[in-house]
């Protein structure tokens, strides 16, 4: 646990009490700050109750009296669609709103660490899709390298439930746009953004709002390094804006997956399977990412693309990197290899919850058994269509089922209803060399 510093004596109120927020208070009570805490679920408040918490309904004005600052989880909206009562009365009354990162990077660091040899770094990752692998990615590379390592944020551990650090400590953690667009204090050494496709518009006002958010994580703190990846306009929007002139240092190394980097300086690229990284014009180092079998498709090239140049910034080297990345056991629900059975591959990409990441998991693989459906997002799978040749047949469940089968037309479905009755009809007909792909393009709707 960190400590939090610059509040002890200090009221600090804490609103949800979910993963960031339980340890913020932790954290806050072991810098000496007085703690009220406030969750709109009766539950999460007696829980907090019978752990001795002291709780106060912060959506009323009179329990900001002597407050200095309120700690939010992410889940809550700040602003769109429409602030939390609680927060717009933190604004009444002038009450500072931050978050468990921003805590996060104003305590980290301790006078201790002036006796360490190396000093401990921060990788802070974003993007639309690929957050978690190119986190969990990046901390296995390292730790394979003998790195200390530690992860957390929007995965695993909060970033306070973190150990202090030790000496050449690597904090690993991947960051969402919301927990971006609260942090009062973000100052990662290096920071990575892999892509941008519109998601949770709602909560930032629109695409505009989301990619805003996002690019805080580099123009709050000034990283020493940007990892970027340049395959949409904003990233290279973001990546021309952390340059310096033409010719000074190499702030910044751009990836991309779909071509080679014209630009001087530092880039990865990754193309038809193959990693290369380019220093002023000429290739260093190349891999080939073909045999990484749990990192299939262009989508996770760009997550290697994104850990290696993590990873170099860090001082490895190339040959350390690629024998880092045979060995990566992947994540649960990601591009996950469940099995395979007499020859046909079961893949789990649950998570593949919108139209790209469920674009980016059909162009992994052809002779497809796809299971697709839950709730359905705006636009269906009508982006999905140049992919359609890739199934052998499409199994639908849930609300979006029948929408589905609409735009899937002549391409080979049926509408299964749910996930058991999908895998089961998929694995009786799949046959040898065939994918029986997970890939929901949708919210799941209680379905997996
Ligand atoms: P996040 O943490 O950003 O949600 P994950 O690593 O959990 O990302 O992956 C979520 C889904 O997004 C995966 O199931 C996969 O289908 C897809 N995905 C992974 N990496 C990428 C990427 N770089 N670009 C697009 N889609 C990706």
């Amino acid at each position: 646990m960190i400590p939090v510093r610059g509040y002890a004596g200090h009221r600090v109120a804490v609103l949800g009490l979910g993963r960031s927020g339980r340890p913020a208070i932790a954290s806050l009570v072991a810098g000496g700050a007085e703690v009220l805490a406030w969750d709109d679920s009766p539950a999460a408040r007696a829980a907090a109750e019978a752990d001795g918490i002291p709780l106060a309904d912060l959506t009323r004005a009179r329990s900001w009296e002597g407050v200095k600052a309120v700690i939010v989880s992410p889940g809550i909206p700040h602003l769109y669609p429409a602030p939390h009562p609680a927060i717009a009365a933190a604004w009444d009354a002038g009450v500072a709103v931050d978050n468990d990162i921003g805590l996060f990077f104003r305590s980290f660091a301790t006078p201790e660490w002036d006796r360490f040899d190396r000093t401990p770094q921060v990788v802070a990752i974003t993007g639309s899709n690929g957050k978690s692998t190119t986190t969990a990615l990046t901390a296995h590379v390292l730790a394979a390298a003998g790195r200390p390592v530690q992860v957390g944020g929007n995965i695993g551990r909060g970033v306070l439930d973190l150990d202090p650090a030790e000496d050449g400590m690597v904090v690993v953690m991947e960051l969402s746009s919301y927990q971006i667009e609260l942090a009062r204090a973000l100052q990662p050494d290096i920071a990575v953004f892999l892509n941008l496709t519109p998601d949770h518009l709602d909560r930032h006002g629109g695409l505009g709002g989301y990619f805003a958010a996002k690019r805080r994580l580099f123009t709050q703190g000034g990283p020493s390094r940007s990892i970027i990846g340049v395959d949409e306009n904003e990233g290279r929007f973001l990546a021309n804006s952390m340059r310096e002139e033409a010719g000074s240092g190499d702030p910044v190394i751009e990836i991309s997956v779909t071509r080679k980097l014209a630009t001087p300086g530092w880039n990865v690229t990754a193309r038809k399977g193959f990693l290369a990284e380019w220093r002023h014009g000429r290739q260093v180092a190349s891999i080939d990412l073909r045999p990484m079998l749990t990192l299939p498709g262009a989508h996770n090239h760009q997550n290697a693309c994104a850990a290696y140049a993590a990873a170099r910034t860090l001082g490895l080297a190339p040959r350390q990197i690629e024998a880092a990345l045979a060995t990566y056991p992947g994540l649960a629900h990601r591009s996950q290899l469940v099995a395979t059975w007499k020859g046909i591959r079961i893949v789990n990409d649950s998570k593949a919850t919108n139209a790209d990441a469920a674009e980016k998991a059909l162009l992994s693989f052809d002779r497809i058994r796809w299971i697709a459906g839950g709730r359905a997002k705006e636009g269906g799978i009508e982006p999905l269509r140049p992919l359609f040749p890739r199934l052998a047949k499409a199994y639908l469940i849930g609300e979006a089922a029948p929408a589905f089968a609409a735009t899937l037309g002549d391409t080979p479905h049926v509408v299964s209803g749910t996930l058991a009755a999908a895998v089961t009809a998929a694995l009786a007909e799949a046959e040898a060399g065939e994918v029986v792909l997970l890939a929901p393009a949708c919210a799941s709707f209680d379905q997996f």
